[in-house]
């Protein structure tokens, strides 16, 4: 009798060894963004309670799985979110994840939060967001008998109900995405049904100024510092109390290049503990100086002297409002005629472009940007126009999102501008190699388009200063003041990009640094 005993209060004895083991662990777990650079998603789990950092959507990355209708519970039962800022691949399933039951709130700086709500304003990210939707059925199947072209809208807010004829509605919650499959057809939800979630969906975020201290739960707290990649830009410290200790651990966000002309540069994180850093560009090296913007304003320049139209396929938040203050201060330098009309023709674009133009105009508290801009007091060149015209007139500047042009009106225009001699494409963003932009940027004649095959005769410009990443040198700089003891953890790259970033971190001291893996990484 007295063993046993013996052995049981070994068993608790044992247990009570485990359990508080877990139960002091950090982790880190990632869901996206790790190993690769889209999905942004990662979850910090300490002393019972968990936080998501990013809630990000996949896009293609060649051989890579980018299936975005799926989120882990874990997530779900999260007790909050820190997002670092308003671009896709770090903030675009977090409608998806409340639709899924996600209760916590979303913390971020108020241009995040501004950024974030006028583009849901305009109806994105909902593909994936589940409802019991309904609709017009009369509607629907002129749609399938391609009577109408135009995406049918789907409603879910009884308010709606009376005014929808025919109701035709749907058993349990589905995605837009399984409705499209079961039907064939496109659809868009409903404005006045998305203006009253997203008016309870408000008071869910929660702005943060940079530097304040905000707490979590009693064991987590945290800080943002400016990242200087886009407008409210963020990276996270946070502060997990373990015991009687403290532990510190940073993620970067998305860092910004150094040398943008609209976006204050990045503040420098405190010493922590644990860091991880995005690793985009890996141990690459760009000097970017004033000579260069100058040169893309000549090309312009020169482009329109010659009655040419210049297309800029561009990406709706940040980059569109960059190349339209370059174009205002190329005209503010004479060397793009007032008179020259400049398109702006994606409704996702110009909605971020009026929120950023209110900001240029009436400042908030927080900086979204560099003095130059609130001294010029406007985004908006002359003749900014956001209506297509029935033919361009020559010469012209298109502004078009997307970048890739494998969407949206970019997409649409490549049949009408890229056969024209008289074009000239400035490629300004990051290219898939697999979409059109990416093939025109490797000297493509042909790019197909559905099942047309367009003839390229338009020349293209590629321009490499707009990027909103660093390069080694200003990570060493965004580093300065951790050692040899921090631990690093290098994310948010390709696998052969992160595998050449670590042996430059090695080499410039940081000897803890490793390439975080998918799932979970122990912090210890
Ligand atoms: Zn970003
Ligand atoms: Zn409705």
């Amino acid at each position: 009798m007295i063993k046993n005993t013996g052995y049981k209060s070994l068993f608790v004895l044992l247990f009570l060894l485990i359990s508080n083991f877990i139960y002091a662990q950090i982790s880190v777990e990632y869901f996206g963004g790790a190993g690769r650079v889209s999905g942004s998603c990662a979850l910090l789990s300490a002393n019972d309670s968990s936080v998501i950092i990013d809630c990000g959507s996949f896009y293609d990355e060649g051989n890579l799985p980018s299936d975005n209708s799926v989120i882990d519970k874990k997530l779900i039962n999260a007790d909050a979110m820190v997002l670092t800022h308003a671009h896709n691949d770090h903030s675009g399933r977090i409608l998806q994840l409340i639709s899924e039951g996600f209760k916590g709130n979303i913390y971020c700086t108020d241009a995040t939060k501004k950024i974030i709500f006028e583009m849901y304003d305009d109806g994105w990210n909902y593909d994936y967001v589940k409802k019991k939707y309904f609709w017009s059925k009369s509607k629907r199947e002129k749609i399938q008998l391609r009577e109408s072209r135009e995406p049918l809208t789907l409603h879910w807010h009884s308010a709606c109900k009376n005014a929808v004829r025919n109701k035709e509605e749907s058993k349990s919650e589905v995605s837009l995405m399984q409705l499209k499959d079961k039907y064939g057809i496109n659809f868009k939800v409903c404005k006045s049904c998305l203006s009253k979630d997203l008016e309870n969906l408000q008071s869910r975020f929660i702005s943060v100024e940079y530097k304040d201290n905000m707490d979590i739960t009693d064991k987590i707290n945290f800080s943002l510092y400016n990242a200087g990649h886009i407008s409210g830009s963020a990276s996270v410290v946070f502060y997990v109390y373990d015991e009687n200790k403290i532990k510190t651990v940073a993620f970067s966000g998305d860092l910004g290049s150094g040398y943008s002309k609209i976006t204050p540069d990045k503040d420098i994180i405190p010493k922590v503990d644990y860091v991880f850093v995005e690793t985009t560009y890996g141990g690459a090296k760009k000097n970017v100086s004033n000579a260069d913007y100058q040169k893309f304003q000549e090309t312009i320049s020169n482009a329109l002297k010659n009655d040419k139209i210049v297309w800029i396929p561009s990406l709706s938040l940040h980059r569109t409002q960059k190349i339209l203050f370059e174009i205002k201060q190329a005209q503010l330098n004479g060397l793009i005629s007032y008179d020259v009309p400049v398109y702006s023709l994606s409704p996702s674009s110009n909605g971020i472009t009026e929120r950023y133009e209110k900001e240029a105009s009436f400042p908030s508290r927080d900086r979204w940007f560099k003095d130059e801009v609130y001294q010029t007091g406007s985004f908006l060149p002359e003749n900014y126009i956001t209506k297509r015209p029935k033919e361009f007139p020559c010469p012209c500047i298109i502004i078009s999102a997307s970048g890739m042009m494998d969407q949206g009106v970019s997409r649409s225009l490549i049949s009408t501008l890229l056969p024209l001699e008289n074009v000239e494409v400035c490629l300004v963003s990051y290219v898939g190699p697999k979409t059109p932009a990416g093939k025109l940027k490797k000297g493509a004649k042909v790019i197909r388009v559905g099942k047309n095959s367009v003839k390229v005769l338009a020349k293209v410009n590629v321009f490499d200063i707009f990027s909103d990443h660093p390069d080694i040198d200003e990570l060493m700089k965004w580093l300065s003041k951790q050692n040899s003891e921090t631990k690093i953890y290098l994310v948010h790259g390709e696998k052969s990009t992160l595998e050449n970033a670590l042996n430059l971190y090695k080499k410039n001291g940081f000897v803890n640094t490793k390439i975080a893996v998918k799932g979970i990484n122990v912090l210890n």
